[in-house]
C-alpha cells in the first residue's frame, strides 16, 4: 500500500495557537496541585513536548505504552500495557495526554487501571477527538479539536509508523502500489 496526504486538516499555526490555549487552561486549573503528566506512547510525544512548555507550573512527566491497534486502521479492542509508569502516582494530580480518542476503548481501560493506583485526581487531555466512533462513554476534560471520522496522521500520529514528524495534521489516502 502507498500512503499519501490527501489534504491538510489542521495547519501548523492553528495547532500552535490551540496548544497555547490548552496550556493556559491547564496552568489555571492546576494551581497549587501536584501535576503529573502521563504521555501515551508513541502518538502523544509531539503534542506532549509542545504542551508542557505552555504550562507554567512545576510538573513531572512519565510515559506508558499500550497496544490497541496493529498496523491497520481498525481497532482490535485489545488493550495491553507494553510499558508501565516508572513512578508511583498515589496522591498526584494526574493528567493523561493522548493524541486522539477514537472508540475510547484505550483510554477507558487506562483510566480504570490508573484510578486503582489512587491518584488525587485523574483527567484526560487529547489533541483530537472523533466522537462519532465512540464505543464507550468518554468525554475528554481538555480537547484540541473534534474531527470527523477520517484517518489522520502528523503531529505525532502515524500510518504504519510514517508521518509522525509532519508539523500539521492531514488526512491520509491509501492505495495499492502499482
Ligand atoms: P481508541 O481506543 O480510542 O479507539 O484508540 C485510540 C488510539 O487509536 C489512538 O491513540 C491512536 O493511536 C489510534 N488512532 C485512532 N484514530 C486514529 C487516526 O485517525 N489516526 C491515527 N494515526 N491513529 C488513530
Amino acid at each position: 500500500m502507498v500512503a499519501e496526504i490527501s489534504r491538510v486538516l489542521i495547519k501548523e499555526e492553528e495547532i500552535r495557537q490551540k496548544v497555547k490555549e490548552l496550556g493556559k487552561r491547564i496552568t489555571y486549573d492546576y494551581q497549587n496541585k501536584d501535576l503529573f503528566v502521563i504521555g501515551i506512547l508513541k502518538g502523544s510525544v509531539v503534542f506532549l513536548a509542545d504542551l508542557i512548555r505552555e504550562i507554567s507550573l512545576p510538573l513531572e512527566i512519565d510515559f506508558m505504552a499500550v497496544s490497541s491497534y496493529g498496523a491497520t486502521t481498525h481497532t482490535s479492542g485489545v488493550v495491553r500495557i507494553m510499558k508501565d509508569l516508572d513512578t508511583d502516582i498515589n496522591n498526584k494530580d494526574v493528567l493523561i495526554i493522548e493524541d486522539i480518542i477514537d472508540t475510547g476503548l484505550t483510554l477507558s481501560y487506562l483510566k480504570e487501571n490508573l484510578l486503582s493506583r489512587e491518584p488525587a485526581s485523574l483527567k484526560v487531555c487529547t489533541m483530537l477527538d472523533k466522537p462519532d466512533r465512540r464505543k464507550v462513554q468518554l468525554i475528554p476534560d481538555y480537547n484540541g479539536y473534534e474531527i470527523p471520522d477520517e484517518f489522520v496522521v502528523g503531529y505525532g500520529l502515524d500510518y504504519n509508523q510514517n508521518f509522525r514528524n509532519l508539523p500539521y495534521i492531514g488526512v491520509v489516502n491509501t492505495r495499492a502500489s502499482a
